[in-house]
């Protein structure tokens, strides 16, 4: 038998079609269920002999089966996000009444932002993470003291003790990790994931860490991977592409979900001479910064797709976020997209400083104009831990303190005194209507499935989600226009599932 604890890495069952968290950088219950894959656990998974990865949402497994497979185990790492924390609290109470003996450990952003209230929530977690947290979780397996493991906070004869923080890991140390796709293999099923941009099945797993871009918004360079950009080598990602390519015949992309990973000219284009030769087809996060060589370059080496945060058409709400890049980058970027024959999924935000109704109005032309393959529109959503959460809390622009309901759905939280959530809500309505219901919009999507069988089905059932979706938007604006004004529901389909 191996010498570490018998751990269970899970990524909890909080609610019904709940993306929550081990790789979901908004984690919500999704309206059109999709998933991303549960990455941050897979590298201590991959490092602890005996170990399993339980990612219980897309896997449909149950609260009581999780509270029955976790019986077996010596050591729970659990991944919980703000949304799903007092769920989480719930499940590990009931996991802990049939198996009183484990021994429990929150990770991911929230336990990073607050590991005190994390800890004063329930005597059930011995310890928390803050940052990083593949080899903290494996020391503890590996039998070291708390005491001695950096990057953990816990109880100590009635006190909570933080230890000092771990050093973030950088390229050697990166290379050293196990192919998340060997855990995949080992613990998923890829067939679960689905996430509507992408071709299904995909694989996903990411080439670098951290973001050196500064958006206000965005949670995990905020928490978790940080500002500093640390690459894995070019070797070691075609190795693990090569590994993927092998071992999921059926994979139709992969998807490279980095925070951003364009970042630097000269990695991309040598990550791209070492795909061309491997001759398969993948997607990834990107800034509006590549250039046309660089664009030129990642089409020949397979690139089909990438994901952009766009976010606004406004150029003072850009600096506002301090997005660090402007609506010409972003023209330029797309015609020379559009030149190279790369594709693009477009997100925005609705509801960030500084937007008006005339700011809502310039940006969904905006988006007509770049005229993305598809378009993601989210409420602004302030998450703990951010820039702007602080800075809405200050201006007294949250107007509700919970982030979800009891079902896991965004609630609107954001609202300034010249626009108002309906208000918001109602333009991401129009923004999707004025978008899609345009005759060569509907074309693309119609060409798409006459060639394609499985695509066919597939955008059926989302075109049906889709429609769905949007008369719970209407009934939704319906509703706050009715409501007194202190009313709470969540919006449908305000969460967004974007990576960039
Ligand atoms: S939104 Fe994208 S570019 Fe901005 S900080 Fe986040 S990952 Fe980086």
């Amino acid at each position: 038998m191996p010498d570490v604890m018998k751990t269970l890495l899970l990524n909890p069952p909080s609610f019904e079609n709940f993306d929550g968290g081990a790789s979901s950088r908004w984690p919500a219950t999704r309206e059109i269920e999709s998933y991303w894959y549960p990455v941050w656990l897979t590298y201590p998974a991959g490092m602890l002999p005996g170990s399993r990865l339980l990612d219980a949402s897309p896997h449909k497994v149950s609260w009581k089966q999780t509270i029955e497979i976790a019986k077996d185990y010596e050591f729970l790492v659990l991944f919980t996000s703000t949304v799903g924390f007092a769920s989480d609290l719930k499940l590990t109470r009931l996991i802990k009444e049939r198996n009183p003996g484990l021994k429990i450990a929150f990770v991911g952003p929230h336990g990073h932002i607050k590991p005190d209230e994390t800890l004063q929530a329930s005597e059930d977690i011995d310890f928390v993470t803050r940052g990083e947290f593949d080899h903290s979780v494996v020391e503890f397996a590996q039998g070291k003291p708390l005491a001695e493991i950096a990057g953990i906070s816990y109880r100590k004869d009635g006190k909570i003790v933080h230890n000092p923080d771990r050093a973030q890991l950088h390229t050697v140390e990166l290379d050293a990790l196990p192919f998340a796709t060997e855990i995949y293999k080992r613990d998923l099923e890829i067939e679960r994931y689905n996430v509507p941009f992408l071709l299904h099945p995909f694989v996903s797993f990411y080439t670098s860490r951290g973001c050196p871009a500064l958006c206000t918004f965005c949670m995990w360079p905020q928490t978790i991977s940080g500002h500093a950009w640390r690459v894995r080598s070019a070797e070691n990602v075609a190795r693990e592409v090569k590994f993927a390519i092998e071992a999921f015949p059926q994979m139709k992309e992969i998807f490279f979900d980095d925070d951003t990973f364009n970042i630097r000219k000269d990695r991309v284009l040598e990550l791209c001479k070492l795909f061309k030769p491997l001759k398969f087809r993948w997607s990834s996060t990107a800034r509006v910064h590549s250039d046309y060589e660089t664009l030129k370059a990642m089409a020949d080496g397979g690139a089909r797709l990438f994901i952009v945060g766009f976010e606004s058409g406004d150029a003072q709400i850009l600096k506002n976020i301090k997005k660090g890049a402007t609506v010409e980058m972003a023209r330029t970027f797309m015609k020379n997209c559009r030149k190279v024959g790369i594709r693009v999924h477009g997100d925005f935000i609705i509801g960030l400083p500084g937007e008006t109704r005339e700011s809502i109005a310039n940006t969904i032309e905006f988006a007509k104009e770049l005229d993305c393959e598809t378009i993601q529109v989210s409420l602004a959503h302030a998450m703990p831990g951010t820039e702007l959460h602080d800075q809405m809390a200050r201006d007294g622009f949250l107007r509700v303190e919970a982030l979800a309901d009891s079902g896991g759905h965004q609630l609107p939280h954001i609202e300034f005194p010249h626009l108002s959530k309906a208000e918001m809500m109602a333009g991401v309505h129009r923004f999707y209507d004025e978008y899609y219901f345009r005759p060569k919009v509907a074309w693309r999507i119609i060409r798409e499935a006459l060639w394609d069988g499985h695509e066919r089905k597939r955008l059926y059932h989302e075109a049906v989600d889709f429609l769905k979706l949007r008369s719970e938007r209407l009934k939704w604006a319906r509703q706050q226009h009715d409501a007194p004004a202190k009313t709470v529901v969540s919006v449908p389909g305000a969460a967004a599932s974007a990576n960039d």
